[in-house]
């Protein structure tokens, strides 16, 4: 018998199951796969000896982020910072390289810098605040209301047709739109531009760093810690009903990581009807496809300082990159693309064989879609690495149905666990200063699909732990760093 039962083992369930034991509670994690860690693993999923992140790779939140700022993350696991933060392929062997120095980031764009400078500046001077607006529910009084303007000013202007405004050139937009993209949504939208914002300034910040070994790395540091706290984790168990893990557990507090169509399915007897109808309008998104690839070497970018960059963004300029998205949005699979691609081995030598390099590269296709993108990738990156091709030892693709099946937080592909729109960045999945408390006495929602949202932040997870910390046991948030 235990006093809390998590279901899931993401970073967010994992966030909530360590802060509950902290706090001293007895944990129990239930996890539907055979190891820990969601959106968090690494796997050799094409040779032996190559290391591939199956789903996330690059890491801008993991040292933003609050919790893992509060667990002391980058004193745990070895989090390699580039000095490049992400670079972005144009035509004519150009490219947009956004170092993790301003200034030089600046120089590089020409007659743009200006702009940029004006643009990324000022959130870089208010970050904290910046960082507390976003990381929590919006329906709250920032810490910092300044920041608050500032953002808001920036993310209205790149969310609308206004967006080209200030730039003369084409390089720093096709920039801005590449990491705006990550949000998967219309562009230009509000939600995308937010997003967009956040991860543009945190590259000139604390960098967009990979751990060393692969993301599984983070999720082991908190399963680590959580069973150093008492916590036990049970693999392979599907959780289907709250109500059985409540009587099997004897858990007064329940935390799901899991999406909020997940949950209306385990808790539709416990939930009130209003609530479960708001679940079930909550909507989900696009997909991806995801293809990685174990190459001979490292790949022949023409553009130099493309070899320096860990992540990438192509797709071409800001125009082809929204119409890309426009299309996939509109249930079609976009001929020029829009690819994430992450070359891990630029700063990590672990991944792959001596010399040899692991390449992670997803693409955004309609939401359940079958169609195996493997060729549309490797034509993006030929167009700017001529010679590629030639470098591919072996590859595994996961169509954004085999994602969907792979984990169920990604309905249809939606590696966002949700839509990125206006409405549900507000209301996710309800409106509420407190999204991640149901209405069920003990019962807590603690995932992407509640703020902040996607991405590898453990966030939710400790915000919903939060939650039930004060209104089930009545107990602070406790301490997380290694010395506490
Ligand atoms: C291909 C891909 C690439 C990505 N790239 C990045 C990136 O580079 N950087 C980044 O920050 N983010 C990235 N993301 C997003 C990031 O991985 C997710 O936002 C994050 O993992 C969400 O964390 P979570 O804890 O909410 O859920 P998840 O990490 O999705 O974990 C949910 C867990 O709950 C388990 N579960 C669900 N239902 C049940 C149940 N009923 N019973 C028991 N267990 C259950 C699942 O098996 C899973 O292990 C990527 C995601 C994908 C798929």
């Amino acid at each position: 018998m235990v006093d809390v039962a998590v279901v899931g083992s993401g970073p967010n369930g994992l966030a909530a199951a360590v802060t509950m034991a902290r706090a001293g509670l007895s944990v129990q994690l239930f996890e539907a796969a055979d190891s820990v860690g969601g959106g968090t693993r690494t796997a050799e999923l094409t040779l032996p000896g190559f290391r591939h992140d199956v789903c996330a790779a690059v890491h801008p939140m993991a040292l933003a982020s609050p919790f893992f700022r509060a667990f002391e993350l980058g004193r745990r696991i070895e989090l390699l910072v580039p000095e490049i933060s992400y670079g972005h392929p144009l035509d004519g062997g150009r490219a947009g390289i956004a170092h993790r120095s301003l200034d030089r980031t600046v120089e590089g764009l020409g007659a743009d810098g200006r702009a940029w400078r004006t643009l990324m500046e000022p959130l870089l001077r208010r970050l904290d605040g910046v960082i507390d607006f976003t990381q929590g529910s919006l329906l709250r009084l920032p810490r910092d209301p300044a920041a608050v303007v500032n953002y808001g000013l920036r993310t209205l202007l790149q969310g609308t047709p206004a967006w080209n405004m200030g730039f003369a050139g084409d390089v720093a937009p096709a920039m801005l739109t590449g990491v705006g993209a990550h949000a998967i949504g219309r562009l230009p939208s509000l939600a995308t531009s937010g997003a967009g914002l956040l991860l543009g300034v945190l590259a000139h910040a604390g960098g967009w760093p990979v751990p060393r070994g692969g993301s599984q790395a983070i999720a082991a540091a908190m399963a680590d810690d959580l069973t150093a706290h008492g916590g036990r984790i049970e693999l392979a168990h599907r959780v289907d009903s709250v109500a059985e893990l409540r009587s099997a557990t004897g858990a007064k507090a329940v935390i799901c990581d899991t999406t909020p169509r997940a949950l209306a399915a385990m808790a539709s007897d416990q939930l009130p009807e209003r609530y479960m109808r708001q679940l079930e309008s909550f909507r989900y998104g696009a997909g991806v496809c995801k293809v990685d690839f174990a190459l001979s070497g490292p790949v022949p970018w023409t553009a130099e300082e493309l070899r320096q960059a860990p992540t990438l963004h192509l797709g071409g300029t800001r125009a082809a990159i929204a119409f890309a998205e426009k299309e996939v949005l509109a249930g079609r699979h976009p001929e020029n693309p829009y690819v994430l691609a992450v070359q891990a081995g630029v700063v990590d030598g672990s991944r792959a064989p001596a010399g040899q390099h692991t390449f992670w590269a997803y693409t955004h296709v309609p939401a359940g879609s079958t169609r195996d993108c493997t060729e549309d990738i490797i034509r993006a990156v030929e167009k700017h690495a001529p010679g590629f091709r030639e470098l591919i030892l072996a590859s595994s693709t996961q169509t954004a149905r085999d994602v969907g099946a792979y984990n169920a937080n990604y309905i249809g592909g939606d590696i966002s666990s949700g839509a990125v729109t206006l409405p549900q960045l507000i209301r996710r999945p309800v409106l509420s200063p407190d999204p991640w408390r149901t209405p069920a006495a003990g019962l807590y929602l603690g995932s992407a699909s509640t703020p902040p949202g996607p991405a590898v932040h453990g966030m939710a997870g400790w915000l919903a732990a939060r939650s039930a910390l004060k209104n089930t046991f009545g107990l602070p948030a406790p301490e997380l760093g290694l010395q506490a």
